[in-house]
């Protein structure tokens, strides 16, 4: 009964996510690197669960929202269909959402302060549900941006460990759009190595093989797979 526009409809992120596999295996290949070791995440915000659920069908399994809101409004019920996908928060957490955030996600890209190492920590104790944490790093300092200054990335991540008990997975960076992303993710390997973990959560739609060409373990990709977003959603 669906007409030849809901297909075509339906057809499209689907398609356009085979056509980022491919790219993200063929960067993978090109830098050495085993196109197993780099994570998609589908970056899902803004978009209502019918343009979600062809990239489940296409086997997609890992997305990424960046308010716990309308991921509260979303994905139970898309959960309910495909118990096995992997949901990450992608963008700023407050500290009095942080139980809401580690009941409903199992990543955690944000993490970036104390007060909300705190807020995570009492909550994975609370709901006996550990979350993994990545800290965002600050890497273009920007004062308008979320994340840990670079040089104190290292310590935070040490603090997070030693006073919050939280073991974490990795580092997170956005780079400032006017600049050469490929520093900023220079500089979160670095971060990374220096802190002693694996995970590198860097590159988007416009980026994502610079970024896995410099060690990128999770790329967080939306424009490129379900299209352009309303202009009030850019946040
Ligand atoms: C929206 C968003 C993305 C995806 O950006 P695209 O350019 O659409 O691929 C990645 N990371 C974060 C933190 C975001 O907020």
């Amino acid at each position: 009964m669906a007409s030849e526009a809901n297909l075509t409809a339906m057809d499209g992120p689907a398609r356009r996510l085979s056509g980022v596999q491919a790219a993200i295996a063929k960067a993978a290949r090109h830098a050495g690197r085993n196109p197993q070791d780099v994570t998609l995440i589908a970056v899902s915000k803004t978009h209502g669960a019918e343009m979600i659920r062809p990239v489940i069908a296409a086997g997609q399994r890992h997305f990424g929202e960046n308010r716990v809101q309308e991921a509260q409004a979303k994905w139970p019920a898309l959960k309910a269909q495909a118990p096995d996908v992997v949901l990450h928060l992608i963008g700023a957490l407050q500290s009095n959402k942080a139980e809401d955030a580690v009941r409903l996600f199992d990543v955690i890209h944000a993490l970036d302060r104390e007060k909300l190492a705190a807020a995570l920590s009492a909550a994975i104790k609370k709901l006996g549900r550990t979350p993994q944490l990545f800290v965002q790093v600050n890497t273009g300092e920007e004062p308008q941006k979320a994340g840990i200054a670079p040089n104190e990335a290292v310590a935070f991540v040490t603090s997070c460990r030693e006073v919050h008990g939280l073991s974490i997975s990795g580092l997170m960076c956005i780079p400032p759009e006017d600049e050469e992303p490929a520093m900023h993710f220079a500089l979160l390997a670095k971060l990374a190595g220096q802190a002693g973990v694996a995970g590198l959560s860097m590159g988007m739609s416009g980026d994502f093989e610079t970024a896995i060409a410099l060690g990128a373990t999770h790329v967080r990709v939306g424009t490129a797979i379900f299209g352009a977003r309303g202009k009030v959603a850019e946040r």
